[in-house]
């Protein structure tokens, strides 16, 4: 597996190198948010380390510069605030996990096994799930609507899958943590809200006639009706 580290912060990049080198990853770095988006566009790794702030170019924009040319590999951003306006801009611009710092090192590492393996998942598994006029490639990562087609970051594409698995079903917030963030983690109730109004959105996008209903004090349902508001 080979891993990006873009962080400006010399010792902490230093750091995180050896200790990714140490279990045998093929890890590049750069200093700087231009190269970082150079080596990035390449598309030739399998998680990118991503710092916010950053020189010449902030971890926001690269990443937004990475989707918007359908570089669409799982990004993990480091972020010194704990501002929740930071963490939903950072999903908005289709990041698939945060870190706070101070950040344990076994904790980082564990999140990139965790997106290796999902996307190893991912070239292997190249399935389609349809419900209602609801087509989703997992593969590709896009879902589709009559002629409208949308692209999905990873964890919209993990949330929309469960959904769409337990369609018609109340699921609660808890065991979309537990299936997108996995058992521990730190992930809150907000994150599951903010990729439900992605969701919605991109639904609304296509112009679907299936949507997401919030069941007060239960969770959520995928089924028939327009209400992706
Ligand atoms: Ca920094």
């Amino acid at each position: 597996m080979r891993i990006l580290v873009i962080e400006d912060e010399i010792y902490l990049c230093e750091a995180l190198v050896q200790i990714l080198k140490g279990q045998n990853y093929i890890v590049d770095f750069d200093t700087d948010g231009e190269s970082g988006l150079d080596d990035g566009l390449t598309g030739i790794y399998d998680v990118i380390v991503l710092d916010i702030m950053l020189p010449k170019l902030n971890g926001i924009e690269l990443l937004k510069r990475l989707r918007e040319n359908n570089i669409k590999t799982p990004v993990i951003l480091l972020t010194a605030k704990g501002d929740i306006n930071d963490k939903v801009e950072g999903l908005d611009s289709g990041a698939d996990d945060y870190l706070a710092k101070p950040f344990n090192t076994n904790e980082l590492l564990a999140r990139i096994r965790a997106l290796g393996r999902r996307r190893g998942e991912i070239s292997e598994n190249n399935s389609v799930i349809i419900y209602n006029d609801i087509l989703l490639n997992t593969a590709e990562m896009k879902m589709m609507s009559g002629n409208k087609e949308v692209s999905l970051t990873l964890k919209e594409k993990d949330l929309m899958e469960y959904l769409m698995i337990n369609s018609e079903k109340v699921i609660s917030k808890e065991r979309i943590i537990e299936k997108l963030w996995g058992f521990n983690s730190e992930a809150e109730g907000n994150y599951v809200e903010v990729y439900i109004s992605f969701i919605r959105k991109k639904l609304k996008l296509i112009n679907s006639g299936t949507s997401v209903y919030t069941v007060r004090g239960a969770g959520y349902i995928l089924k028939k009706g327009e209400n992706n508001v």
